[in-house]
């Protein structure tokens, strides 16, 4: 009895009840009295074919804001916050200080009772939960919230009482002090995480403005170690501020607030809004960020102005300030002194119209290079490269790479969507964000990719870091193939999870990627999408995956999609049910594991019996090649000649819903020899060993790879 491949409770309850019925009456009567009624088999295994429905996508469709168009529905909304920010960086202490407003427009239909803010810095207490803590970092004393008001009412920041000897009465204290209603006014909870609440008197009705203002200070952490996002300066002379300013969570419909903590390597779910940002720095410094200079007049050199008049006429590189052009009056204007400081200092500012966040980067000697990228139906838009003069062989080619960038995926999915785009050398190198990429030329393609996800298609990517790394891998594989010209080929791709699937650590990719694991973070969130998007290329066709990819990014531009959206969105573009192949590929770990049992010859006909041992179904495909002769090969309609003696013959994924575990292919293409069968001749489905995939057996190992003019990816012998 094979059960436990039953998938429904029901079957399974049929199967206890039944096996409870055994030890009441004696095995041999039973068998007899089955077999005299003729008890139905059961299937081998069941096969689910539809998505799961969890309860936050539930009350988003309940409430009409999604539906199963995979479009926004009817009643979407998403809040927007708006950002007036005045922030001071003093190299001496390493301190950034701050002075922000921010407008929340409640958009949704829900009164507020919290707001929820985002302390990023916080991650370097040292004290808070990290997913990755062997990554070293500075500890600091995190984000400093000195003065904070809502809608001009101040907010109560004392924090709970620090532990004591007396822990638990301490923390009685602190819960009494956290429940303790003070009248009128607003109060912060859990401050010294990377997510505190502050409660509100007043609640904050739907579809109103709400100000917040907030004054706060934090050291920018430098070593001990470099990349990622845990190191943000070298010594006093170059920092790269991220999650630098207190952020205002997003509130959505699918979860309400966004409270989920920042642990280090999943990143972020921002609200789209308009940044406008003053960054006082010593002059000389120069300062490069998200958004659009305002004020060039005032920070920048005459000739610098002058050199970057040309920039948008050429695809060449203009240096707009060089390594011999250092402090005020070289590098930048020459900046205004302030009493009590010790130098002079210039304040630069930037606004970025509809952005989800804002990096910027600062040092004492940037060579400043530009270049241009040409977007279509669009025109020219400048590339800012910011580097230290010793790294120049880093930045010999990233112009080029992220104007190849800009353009192919512009044409891709749709045209860039920002002013300009911006390469800051520094520590970070291999991070992204709107208008601004921590990178050198190394990752300037994956770190471009990024400006279509998640910086206008915006998913939570804490969540569902997939649904950005992953799609971003997929179209590095493309841009890649493009930038070699050369087509770009998945095959193998799609069949090499076959030799991961089945390790208990790896979550699915639903699983919350915050979660995800040391083992398997960057597996399930990077790599593995380009398995499972080679998998439905080999059932739709890459392009037809690209053509409905693209449809969907188009739909969901500065919105909020969710994995439903986008499998929803999907089906119907394709014009197919997958819910088969979202489930075993999102909410599972299963794998295939088809191979050829057997292949018999009779009366001109060739019965092939695939067999299919793993959880997730595919559609069987064989490639049949025959001997050459003289008897006429006869077309199949399920078949396609690759060649003058290749068949490519499929037969689709339903063959396995019926719940066998064997199917038989009956060959009927006329008494021509049949030298050789593959399944899966494109190695797109993944397959636990694929060495049984070839009848005869013997043909399976040494046969030479067979190059169709694309980048390979994984081994796949045709
Ligand atoms: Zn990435």
């Amino acid at each position: 009895m094979n059960y436990l491949d039953s998938t429904t409770l029901h079957e399974r309850e049929m199967l206890v009840r039944r096996s409870l019925l055994l030890s009441l009456v004696s095995t041999a009567s039973l068998t007899l009295q089955a077999a005299a009624q003729g008890t139905p088999r059961l299937p081998e295994r069941a096969v689910r074919r539809d998505i799961p429905i969890t309860n936050s996508i539930r009350r988003a469709y309940a409430a009409g804001t999604r539906d199963s168009t995979g479009r926004p529905a009817r009643n979407y909304w998403q809040i927007r916050t708006d950002y007036t920010i005045s922030a001071r960086l003093d190299p001496a202490t390493s301190r950034l200080s701050g002075r922000e407003t921010v407008v929340l427009h409640n958009n949704s239909p829900d009164s507020l009772a919290q707001i929820v803010l985002r302390l990023d810095p916080n991650i370097f207490l040292g004290n808070t939960p990290q997913a990755a803590p062997w990554v070293p970092s500075e500890v600091t004393d995190g984000m400093v919230i000195t003065r904070m008001t809502v809608n001009g009412a101040a907010v109560e920041l004392e924090p709970p009482p620090a532990a004591s000897a007396d822990g638990a009465r301490a923390a009685q204290a602190a819960a009494a002090a956290q429940n303790a209603q003070v009248p009128n006014q607003p109060r912060m909870l859990f401050g010294k995480t990377t997510v505190a609440r502050v409660n509100l008197p007043t609640k904050l009705l739907p579809h109103s403005t709400t100000t917040v203002e907030i004054e706060w200070n934090h050291k920018i952490p430098g070593g001990p170690g470099s990349g990622h996002r845990m190191t943000q300066r070298w010594a006093d002379t170059l920092y790269q501020p991220t999650q630098w300013y207190p952020r205002l969570a997003v509130y959505d419909d699918l979860r309400g607030w966004d409270t989920e903590l920042y642990l280090g390597p999943s990143e972020f779910y921002n609200n789209f809004g308009r940044f406008d940002v003053r960054i006082d720095v010593p002059a000389g410094w120069i300062v490069s960020g998200t958004g659009v200079l305002q004020n060039p007049d005032e920070v920048l050199t005459p000739n610098a102005r002058e050199r970057i008049k040309r920039v948008l006429a050429t695809d060449s590189i203009t240096r707009i300030v060089g390594p011999e052009e250092v402090g005020p009056g070289q590098a930048t204007q020459r900046g205004a002194p302030i009493a009590g400081e010790d130098g002079d200092r210039l304040v630069w500012h930037f606004v970025a119209d509809t952005v989800n966040d804002f990096a910027w980067a600062t040092a004492k000697k940037y060579v400043w290079d530009m270049t241009r990228a040409t977007i279509p139906g669009k025109g020219p838009v400048p590339i800012n490269m910011l580097y230290l003069p010793g790294r120049a062989q880093l930045y010999a080619r990233a112009g080029s790479v992220a104007r190849h960038a800009l353009e192919f995926y512009s044409k891709q999915w749709f045209p860039y969507q920002f002013p300009q785009l911006t390469l800051q050398d520094g520590p970070s190198a291999g991070m992204e964000y709107p208008m601004v990429i921590n990178s050198n030329q190394g990752a300037a393609d994956h770190e471009t990719g990024h400006q279509w996800w998640p910086m206008v298609v915006s998913n939570n990517e804490t969540w569902y870091g997939w649904m950005d790394e992953g799609f971003n891998q997929y179209m590095n594989v493309l841009s890649d193939a493009d930038a070699a010209n050369q087509m770009a080929n998945f095959n193998g791709y799609g069949q090499s999870y076959g030799g991961v699937s089945g390790a208990e650590a790896e979550p699915p990719m639903m699983w919350n990627a915050n979660y995800d694991g040391p083992g398997f973070y960057g597996f399930t969130t990077y790599s593995k999408t380009p398995l499972m998007l080679s998998m439905l290329g080999g059932i739709v066709g890459d392009s037809a995956v690209q053509r409905a990819h693209r449809e969907w990014a188009q739909m969901w531009m500065f919105r909020h999609p969710s994995p439903w959206d986008y499998m929803f969105f999907m089906n119907n573009a394709l014009k197919r049910d997958l819910g088969w192949f979202w489930y075993y590929w999102l909410f599972t770990t299963e794998s295939v594991d088809g191979s050829i049992q057997r292949s018999a010859t009779a009366e001109g006909r060739t019965t092939v019996t695939v067999r299919q041992d793993g959880q997730m179904p595919s559609p069987v495909v064989l490639e049949v090649k025959f001997a050459p002769g003289s008897s006429a090969i006869r077309p199949m309609r399920n078949a396609v000649m690759k060649d003058s003696l290749t068949a490519i013959i499929t037969y689709p994924v339903d063959v396995w819903f019926s719940g066998n575990k064997t199917f038989d292919a009956v060959l009927d293409f006329g008494s021509r020899r049949i030298q050789r069968i593959r399944l899966d001749p494109s190695c797109r489905f993944p397959d636990r060993d694929p060495s049984d995939n070839v009848w005869p057996r013997a043909a399976a190992p040494g046969e030479p790879a067979q190059g169709q003019g694309g980048r390979r990816g994984p081994s796949c012998p045709a």
